[in-house]
């Protein structure tokens, strides 16, 4: 149910509620759900920020959805979870968690820690559990590009971590009626999704998406981080095989060598959206895969709900599975990420905004650490 208000203001300002309230205010994290819900296709992603591109109709739709007009998190925790009280504070409800590695040699080399998401898609796909993913290809030189694939090809081509600004929820147009996908995504195109199953809208394309696989996620990045890599380091993007961010230091693997530096360096290309996220291990998923708290080129796998762990006790013979996983690194990386949030939500609130985040800002006032 949404907040009466919201829908007034929505329908009263059109797409300037949104433009107003989320994109100017800098708490935009170009999700791209509004592009995916407009019924009359004028919203576009433009510099990754959404832009209207035609006439208006004032449905409302936009900024009712958008997660961060408002979000119900008690509502999407009780509808997933069934229970709002056994919460890890920092990584949020879980039933298991441990590492894991892929069986397959080949994904093993073209994916980012243990290869266990697009082992997963791949044993997905191979059983018709599912005929696709809505995944993150390669747009270019390490540019994102949102993207449903289909075929073992597609989906091996679209592994590993691509750390700018991804407009994920664009691609959802591009899901059929019949299909049945998995959805790759940031805990915020988590975040998204979820809204959008309890809003009392809930569109059918919903019923589409059989299972939500969320990565860990620190940050990602403005495009012009990339040009920053280039001439820092006197290099051509093709000739990086692969980014990674982890334990506070971005490190890109350029031929034999690897390049370390600090994440810290990289902060002026955090997206002010990015900076407003409490969430490090997509809390409302109902698989998170990343790479903390697993050793080199093993995944930490977290199965939060009863669909999670069905789907991945259905393709489990695909992977080598250890005990060995550092939940208490895991439990620190987020709780810092939920302090910084907390720090900045506060700071925007004695701004005294006028929308209705008030209960994000609730909600950041609950951790206690
Ligand atoms: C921006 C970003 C920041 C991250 N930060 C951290 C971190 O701080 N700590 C940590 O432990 N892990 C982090 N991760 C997760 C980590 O990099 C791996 O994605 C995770 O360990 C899964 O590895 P894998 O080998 O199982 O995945 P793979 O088999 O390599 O598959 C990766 C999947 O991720 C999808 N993908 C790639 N880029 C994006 C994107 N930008 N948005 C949505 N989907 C995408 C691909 O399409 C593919 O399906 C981050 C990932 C991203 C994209
Ligand atoms: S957060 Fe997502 S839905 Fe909201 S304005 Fe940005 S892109 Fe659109
Ligand atoms: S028509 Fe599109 S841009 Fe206008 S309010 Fe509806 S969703 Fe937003
Ligand atoms: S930090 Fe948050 S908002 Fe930014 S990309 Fe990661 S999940 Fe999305």
């Amino acid at each position: 149910m949404h907040p009466a208000g919201l829908v007034r203001t929505a329908k009263d300002e059109g797409f300037a509620s949104l433009e107003g309230r989320v994109v100017l205010s800098g708490l935009c994290y170009s999700c791209g759900l509004c592009v995916a819900v407009c019924p009359e296709n004028v919203i576009e992603m433009i510099v990754e920020m959404p832009t209207l591109k035609g006439n208006c109709t004032h449905c409302g739709d936009c900024f009712v959805e958008c997660p961060k007009s408002y979000l119900p998190i008690k509502e999407i925790q009780e509808n997933l979870f069934g229970d709002t009280q056994s919460f890890e504070q920092s990584i949020g409800y879980y039933q298991k968690i441990f590492s894991a590695q892929t069986k397959r040699k080949k994904i093993l080399g073209v994916s980012q820690s243990g290869g266990v998401v697009t082992t997963l898609l791949t044993s997905a796909l191979d059983q018709n559990l599912i005929n696709g993913a809505l995944v993150t290809a390669l747009e270019g030189e390490w540019g994102p590009k949102p993207t449903i694939a289909r075929t073992y090809p597609k989906l091996l081509e679209s592994a590993r971590s691509k750390y700018t600004v991804n407009s994920i929820l664009t691609a959802l147009k591009e899901v059929g009626a019949e299909d049945e996908i998995a959805v790759v995504g940031l805990p915020c195109h988590v975040q998204a999704l979820r809204k959008l199953q309890v809003s009392s809208s809930s569109p059918k394309i919903l019923n589409r998406i059989k299972i939500l696989i969320g990565l860990f996620c620190s940050s990602s990045f403005t495009s012009s981080f990339l040009e920053y890599i280039r001439k820092k380091n006197s290099i051509e993007l093709s000739q990086i095989k692969k980014f990674d961010i982890s334990k506070g230091n971005v490190y890109l693997t350029v031929g034999a060598e690897k390049i370390c530096f600090p994440l810290k360096e990289v902060s002026p290309y955090k997206p002010t959206g990015c900076r407003l996220c409490f969430d490090f291990t997509s809390e409302l998923a109902d698989i998170s895969v990343g790479s903390e708290g697993a050793q080199t080129d093993w995944s930490a796998v977290i199965i939060r709900t009863e669909k999670g762990l069905e789907f991945f006790e259905q393709c489990q013979d695909c992977f080598k599975i250890s005990n060995e996983v550092d939940l208490e690194t895991i439990k620190k990386r987020a709780t810092k990420k939920k302090l910084s949030f907390q720090k900045d939500a506060n700071k925007l609130i004695s701004k005294s905004l006028n929308f209705p985040l008030k209960t994000l800002f609730d909600f950041s006032r609950e951790f206690k650490f």
